[in-house]
């Protein structure tokens, strides 16, 4: 890093500095041959002639590694005088040194700067990426600078079906057309433009200006771009649409809220919003904030899910599931919690149906199967012995070694497979029934149980459910929730825990929230009950109170 600096990017007080050290060094190497005498104490000129050719490539090191020969030849008493072959040997050697360092040091910075170029820019658009102007920005900000901005986000909806019809290079040449469009655009506003290809499907522009527009000029200028954007792109010979949304973020200054890549991240918004709500342009300024901050709770999620997990703020509650008759704590169900240091709590019901949707679904299941896994070891060695629930999803389901890595961490922990149990939704059947049906199976050769969660809402049919490996129906809470109410749902829990007998399944009943409420369960030989009568979700430590408490056997009192 420090290298690669100095390197690329030095400045003249950069070169100063290390021209002094250069020349003071090899002043001192000088006064001290002067002073002893000694010639061999010359070799100490490689380090000014190294760091020369290192710092100012190889010209610099050769000049400067016959300069210092010749400065030294009155004093190299041990060779046989200027110009002798003994010397000539010498000075050769000095200057080759500077040379060969100074060449290694011109391919450094050669495939330095190749690097930074492939880190700066988009290599498909040939334009400066995303990272490029979140380095500017940076810039900028950390100098403070003031003066009137606007960052213009163009996300086009149909680079996919382009690319499909006239080639990846269409999009190149969408972005480069924009951007001379837009360089136009700004002469006659005699402001200063930056253009920078942001992703796949984004281009993004940075105006900066020294006075402020009045609301007519910005009106206009609002007006031509999304004119520039809806107007005809040539490609080839063709003429394409580009399904452009735009997005603008307005500011004046690089205060806090302005700070880093925050803007970009603003004007982003801006332009997801303009998708959403099938608007041309979208505009945000500082006074936007606060409604922008709204709207990020939902985009931000998915990419904050990873920082999330590893940062801990995810975390498992447990709620506890009682066996009716005997009042035996058989096991808990694993929940996940989320409390974001900035979002603050993000609850399941908002993330998990967004990352179903996208593979981090595979990093959450992980996280809480591992978190289980070691959960339910350290409550034995507590000696309490429950099984542990964890919610699973389709996607889950669907890749092959799934049950291997959930029986491997087991194996790990020296668990046996009968601890685990996992819930999968009804609905997840409607997906892929043959290949969840597999899934499934596999989870059921392995001894692990699993229960049909939800069930009731779904639309499995009693076809379905006599193929499914399942050992438990769970009941869903809106029947359970109505049975004080609604005599239907009274007779639909009935039914269910009937019907589940009858194919040899137990039952459990989740929403459990009144003492009428269990006792109805209990009366129709439901098998289990969770829900808020008995206990809440609750932390680790607070669960095992909870459980010392009842001595692991669960009453109640009238
Ligand atoms: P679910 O699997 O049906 O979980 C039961 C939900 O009902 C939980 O909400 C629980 O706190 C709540 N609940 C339990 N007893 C009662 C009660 O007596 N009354 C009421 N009103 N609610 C009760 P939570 O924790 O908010 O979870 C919501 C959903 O998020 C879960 O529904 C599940 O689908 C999903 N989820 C939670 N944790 C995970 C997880 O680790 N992985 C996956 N894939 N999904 C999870
Ligand atoms: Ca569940
Ligand atoms: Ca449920």
């Amino acid at each position: 890093m420090f290298v690669k600096k100095y390197l690329l990017s030095m400045n003249r007080r950069t070169k100063i500095e290390i021209g002094t050290f250069i020349a003071v060094t090899q002043a001192f190497v000088f006064l001290l041959v002067s002073h002893f005498h000694i010639s061999e104490i010359t070799y100490m000129s490689f380090i000014p002639i190294i760091c020369t050719a290192f710092f100012f490539g190889e010209m610099a090191g050769l000049f400067f590694g016959a300069a210092v020969a010749t400065c030294f030849s009155p004093l190299w008493i041990d060779l046989s005088g200027y110009g002798s072959p003994a010397w000539a040997i010498r000075a050769f050697g000095y200057a080759t040194v500077g040379l060969v360092v100074g060449n290694l040091s011109n391919a450094l910075r050669n495939y330095l700067r190749f690097e930074e170029n492939i880190r700066i820019t988009d290599i498909s658009t040939g334009l400066p990426n995303r990272q490029a102007f979140c380095d500017k920005l940076a810039e900028l900000s950390a100098a403070q600078i003031s003066g009137h901005f606007a960052i213009v986000v163009i996300v086009i909806s149909n680079t996919k079906i382009l690319s499909e019809t006239f080639g990846n290079d269409v999009t190149k040449s969408i972005f480069n057309q924009f951007k001379d469009k837009c360089a136009e655009l700004t002469k006659k506003m005699n402001a200063e433009i930056e253009t920078y290809s942001i992703s796949s499907d984004q281009i993004a522009f940075f105006f900066r200006k020294s006075n402020e527009d009045d609301l007519e000029t910005k009106e206009k200028f609002e007006d031509s771009l999304t004119s520039v954007a809806k107007k005809n792109f040539l490609h080839k010979g063709f003429f394409i649409h580009a399904d452009s949304r735009l997005g603008i973020y307005r500011f004046s200054d690089f205060s806090e809220t302005n700070s880093g890549e925050l803007p970009l991240r603003y004007a982003e918004k801006a332009a997801d919003t303009a998708v959403k709500q099938m608007k041309d342009l979208v505009v945000y300024g500082p006074s936007n904030l606060a409604q922008g901050a709204k709207h990020s709770k939902a985009s931000d999620i998915l990419g904050r899910i990873d920082l999330a997990i590893r940062s801990r703020w995810m975390f498992l509650v447990y709620q506890p599931k009682i066996d009716m008759a005997t009042g035996k704590i058989n096991s808990v169900e694993a929940l996940i919690r989320w409390n974001d240091p900035d979002m603050g709590f993000v609850p399941p019901g908002l993330f998990i149906p967004q990352a179903e949707q996208s593979t981090l679904i595979e990093n959450i299941t992980d996280f809480v199967i591992k978190q289980a896994i070691l959960q339910l070891k350290l409550w034995q060695r507590s000696g309490i012995f429950v099984n542990i629930a964890v919610n699973v999803s389709t996607y889950n389901l669907l890749q092959p070694n799934f049950v291997n890595k959930v029986l491997n961490l087991l194996k790990e922990k020296k668990l046996p497979p009968e601890c685990l149990e996992i819930e999968v939704t009804e609905s997840a059947l409607i997906t892929d029934f043959q290949h969840i049906l597999d899934g499934l199976n596999r989870f059921h050769d392995a001894n692990i149980k699993i229960a049909l969660d939800d069930f009731g809402t779904g639309y499995s049919s009693f076809q379905y459910l006599q193929r499914l490996p399942i050992d438990y129906l769970k009941i869903d809470q809106s029947f359970v929730r109505n049975l004080g109410t609604n005599r239907e749902s009274k007779e639909i829990v009935k039914a269910i825990v009937d019907l589940a007998h009858t194919i040899d399944v137990k039952t459990i009943a989740e929403g459990v929230e009144t003492l009428s409420d269990y006792e109805y369960l209990n009366s129709v030989k439901c098998d289990i009950g969770q829900g808020y009568f008995m206990a809440k979700p609750l932390t680790s430590n607070n669960f095992i109170s909870w459980y010392s408490e009842n001595n692991g056997i669960y009453t109640y009192s009238r």
